[in-house]
């Protein structure tokens, strides 16, 4: 069977975002049924690759290998769940660095495909902000708003019309694995 791959944003979509910056394992907390979510995806066949916007580094508020260390920790449970995630892309930069991966910008999808030499058009693209949505569509894959996180919000602005809408990772990935 070939590998489909899908492109999940992590904050509010697979952890609590905590409206702050997640900087030690500690506060790393899985949404509700995300385990549970990134499991199926896996037994589905699909390959997860994270794209995170983390300006966190760059404001110096922790160090790249510190974000590491912390997907590392998530990704081990996930692994130990039978799970597993194929690839992680953050962008470090801070909104005035104008570089070319922080989302809506497609920068951290081009590197996940030159990296594992793939195509990531047409693949969903899971999130919470309107910045993933942009980045998905403007990349050319299926772009689905969870309301977790800041998707409430979202939900309630004026997001690309080829959305799919779901209460949180757990009914999107059900709907798309069914
Ligand atoms: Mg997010
Ligand atoms: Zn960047």
């Amino acid at each position: 069977m070939p590998d489909k791959f899908i492109v999940l944003d992590r904050d509010g979509v697979i952890n609590v975002d905590l409206f702050d910056y997640v900087l030690k394992n500690e506060t790393f907390e899985f949404e509700k049924g995300s385990v549970e979510a990134l499991i199926k995806l896996h037994k589905n066949n699909y390959q997860i690759i994270v794209a995170t916007n983390q300006k966190c580094i760059n404001l110096g508020l922790i160090s790249a290998e510190g974000i590491k260390k912390i997907n590392n920790f998530w990704i081990n449970k996930i692994k130990e769940l039978g799970g597993d995630i194929l690839h992680v892309e953050v962008c470090p930069h801070r909104d005035e660095e104008n570089c070319n991966c922080r989302k809506p910008k497609t920068g951290l999808i081009i590197a996940a495909e030159k990296k594992l030499s793939i195509n990531l058009k047409k693949s969903y693209f899971i999130g919470d902000k309107l910045s993933d949505l942009e980045c998905a569509v403007s990349h050319g894959c299926k772009p689905i708003l969870v309301k977790t996180g800041y998707g409430s919000r979202t939900f309630s602005s004026n997001y690309p019309q080829e959305t799919k809408v779901f209460e949180n990772l757990k009914a999107a990935v059900d709907w798309i694995t069914n």
